[in-house]
């Protein structure tokens, strides 16, 4: 297993490199976020024996498990999945960084509790461009609200926004998506939001993480190119 997981890493990061170059961008610019989400803590450890630092979870619960037994180890741990408020608790201290942030409301419960916590999360608003109704996320209008009540947070910081578009297996087909992420990111740098407030894109995933670095992604998010693919035991 540790072996399949060093190659599979190498081989994401040095797409990863290559689609950067294309688009003339550093590629060290650009973090590569390990899904871990249904792996064992032992998956984490390879991949964290082969140079992996971001590891990302979908549910807060199996995320602070595996947190607490990978403890020996330095890791940064991303939520990357829907947060529901009564988990923003929880959330704020075990996670450096929360991807799914889609209300005014959960920006004032994570920070609060980052607060208490001592925590300094870095908060990500997610974006819903395509408004399905299965999909999580805020409307483009409420996501700039987001942004402005971020600048009066006493302990997190808001530093981007997140994107899942409408699922495709064609990257091209998803890139439109990443491209209006990026242009709607601009058009608010053009009003006179503060950059560090836009710094992270967080889009891309196993099969278009490399249209997504091309049109700009700073945080890629990718489970299965790394670990192979997921059996679910419980639903969703
Ligand atoms: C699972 C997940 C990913 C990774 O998906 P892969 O297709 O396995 O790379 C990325 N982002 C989010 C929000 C996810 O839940």
């Amino acid at each position: 297993m540790d072996a399949t997981i060093a190659t599979s890493l190498q081989s994401v990061r040095s797409r990863l490199d290559a689609a950067a170059r294309r688009a003339s961008r550093d590629p060290s610019t650009i973090r590569l976020i390990a899904v871990s989400k249904t792996f064992s803590a032992d998956h984490v450890r390879a991949a964290h024996a082969a140079g992996q630092a971001d590891f990302g979870e979908n549910k807060v619960q199996e995320g602070l498990q595996k947190i607490g037994d990978t403890a020996d180890i330095k890791i940064r741990w991303h939520l990357i999945g829907h947060l529901q408020s009564n988990k923003a608790r929880k959330a704020a201290g075990a996670f450096a960084c929360i991807h799914s942030v889609d209300s005014v409301e959960l920006l004032r419960k994570l920070d609060t509790a980052a607060a208490d916590a001592g925590a300094a999360p870095e908060l990500l608003v997610q974006v819903d461009l395509a408004r399905e109704e299965t999909k999580f996320g805020a409307a483009a209008d409420e996501a700039r609200r987001i942004l402005d009540a971020g600048l009066t947070l006493r302990a997190a910081r808001v530093t981007g926004l997140m994107l899942i578009p409408p699922w495709n297996e064609d990257q091209e087909q998803t890139r439109p998506w990443f491209v209006r992420l990026r242009d709607l990111r601009d058009s608010w740098l053009a009003e006179g939001a503060p950059p560090s407030s836009l710094a992270q894109l967080s889009m891309g995933m196993s099969h278009d993480f490399e249209a997504a670095v091309e049109e700009g992604a700073t945080m890629i998010r990718v489970g299965t190119a790394i670990f192979g693919t997921r059996t679910y035991h419980t639903t969703a």
